[in-house]
């Protein structure tokens, strides 16, 4: 057993602990394991980590920016030497499974390591001018303090691509992880203050909504970059609004799908689904909720998923040989239950019953089986629309391609979509018709990269997409001119004479 996490603020370079309330991390695998304690910041410690991140700025801003970058390596040495103690206390604390943890983990080093590279480009460009004496550019300039709140479920790696452009943008950070994850949040700051970071730069405050509404609340922030429900990230915005210069990026939910045509390779469409259902137990931004799947293929399709969700190995996430863990919380199995129940409300036809896993292995953890149901579309069906975030699978029926765009579309987000197909025109179709930010061909719906844009649309996100994309968020640009010529010349044929006054 390993020893409980002492929980602490960093506040300017100081670890604080708490005389006030604090709160327990638990493992969803075995309630019994408390994986750490930790303080519940008040809304003076929220105060306190942004009035650090103002302190820090200036000098944090001036500092050279290859210096910053060198940072991130240093950081990227420990993110390396350390990566198997953090995907095991990721699988102790989330109930990841170990393989997704340390595929985690590595996409925050990869992260660290684009954010390194982009130590030495250019910082912004070189205009033309109308004016043959003028020089004109365009320089990126940092906002001041970032506030960072994150989900649970990618808790290493979300933060990181919120951390990483901030601050190699010069930025500083108040950091408030979720309160489902608080010690993988404080080992990532640790990690932080180790690679050399000066004090401030990054704060740590822990908590949960009553913290990160203090953060938002605080006049002294320039940018809030959230990811997590759209209920949150909705309540951020009409906080933010406020605030006549703020700067608010949300990555929110979803109802993301993949699209099975009646061409599919069927193997492949298997895979695509399960995969897309219910790694991660269906707990991703972008897990299907939903597979749309041809008349023609249906009943061959729907018999090969189901009989591989029943193989499907649910278990202990220290054990590599489980596809899958437990869901987050009792909270979250409550949820899904009730979702599976209103699915046979409005009318599914069950075709694997899901719901609480109850064998020795599973006795102590908050452990779900897939639930898998045939439903027509219906614009008045919740679970057709509404996230679930568990393993919770709607098998929808279409008739043609334009009948499954419009299916796809209908629902009030638009993060993630698959297609699979061997059409090219299909493929086509279902790129430009299709709402969502995140778009695959023949793959599952899950599988981000950090170079490429995170992101979605409707209540899915806001338009900042995260990781690499976040660097034109956390900078505002700026058009710096210089004359170099003796007298004023301006654009646009303006005139520059003033009597009695010499233009030279
Ligand atoms: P959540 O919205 O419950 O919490 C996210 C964070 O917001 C936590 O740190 C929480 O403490 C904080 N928070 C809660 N109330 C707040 C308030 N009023 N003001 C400020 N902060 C507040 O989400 P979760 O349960 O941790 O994560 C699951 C959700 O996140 C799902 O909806 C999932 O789809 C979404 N998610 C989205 C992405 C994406 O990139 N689009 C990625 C991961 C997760």
């Amino acid at each position: 057993m390993s020893a409980v996490v002492t929980g602490k603020n960093l506040i300017a370079g100081r670890w604080h602990s708490t005389n006030g309330d604090r709160f327990e991390s638990r493992s969803p695998s075995r309630q019994s394991e408390v994986i750490g304690v930790f303080p519940t910041g008040s809304p003076e410690d929220a105060k306190r980590v942004v009035a650090a991140a103002r302190d820090a700025f200036p000098a944090w801003r001036r500092s050279s920016r290859i210096h910053r970058a060198e940072l991130f390596d240093n950081l990227a040495q420990i993110v390396k030497r350390e990566a198997d103690n953090l995907a095991q206390l990721m699988a102790r604390e989330c109930g990841k499974v170990i393989g997704e943890c340390r595929a985690e983990v590595i996409e925050g080093l990869h992260m660290i390591q684009y954010v390194f590279g982009t130590g030495r480009w250019p910082v912004g460009d070189v205009l033309a001018s109308e004016i043959a004496e003028k020089d004109a550019f365009m320089r990126r300039k940092p906002w001041g303090v970032v506030a960072v709140i994150t989900p649970w479920n990618f808790p290493f790696a979300v933060p990181l691509w919120m951390l990483g452009p901030s601050l190699i943008e010069g930025n500083t950070v108040a950091f408030k992880p979720s309160e489902d994850t608080p010690a993988i949040g404080q080992r990532l700051t640790e990690m932080f203050e180790e690679a050399g970071f000066p004090a401030g730069v990054v704060n740590l405050v822990h908590g949960g909504g009553e913290t990160g509404e203090a953060l938002v609340r605080d006049a002294d922030v320039n940018v809030v970059l959230f990811t997590g429900s759209y209920d949150v990230g909705h309540r951020i915005q009409q906080l933010s609004a406020e605030h006549y210069d703020r700067i608010v990026a949300c990555e929110m939910g979803s109802k993301s799908a993949v699209i099975v045509c009646a061409d599919a390779r069927l193997d492949l469409a298997v895979n695509c689904a399960l995969i897309s259902g219910f790694k991660t137990s269906g707990q991703r931004c972008v897990s299907a909720g939903r597979i749309l799947v041809a008349e023609s293929l249906f009943d061959q399709f729907a018999e090969k998923l189901v009989a591989a969700a029943k193989r499907l190995h649910i278990g202990d996430p220290l054990d590599a040989g489980n596809f899958t863990g437990p869901v987050i919380h009792r909270g979250a199995v409550e949820k899904v239950e009730h979702y599976n129940a209103l699915a046979k409300q409005e009318g599914a036809t069950v075709l694997l019953d899901g719901g609480r896993l109850s064998g020795v292995e599973h006795s102590n953890g908050c452990y779900l089986s897939p639930f898998v149901y045939r439903m027509a579309h219906r614009p008045d069906a919740r679970v057709l629309h509404e996230e679930v975030f568990g393993p919770h699978l709607a098998l929808i029926p279409f008739k043609n391609n334009e009948d499954a765009v419009r299916i796809y579309n209908d629902t009030p987000y638009g993060l993630s979509m698959a297609v699979v197909t061997e059409d090219y025109r299909a493929m086509r179709l279902f790129r430009d018709e299709c709402e969502y930010g995140m778009g695959y061909v023949n793959l599952p719906c899950i599988g981000a990269e950090v170079h490429l844009p995170f992101g979605g649309v409707k209540k899915s996100g806001n338009g900042h997409p995260s990781a690499a994309g976040l660097i034109e968020t956390v900078t505002h640009k700026t058009a710096w001119t210089v004359n170099h010529g003796t007298e004023v010349k301006m654009a646009q044929g303006l005139t520059t004479e003033i009597e009695g006054n010499s233009a030279q």
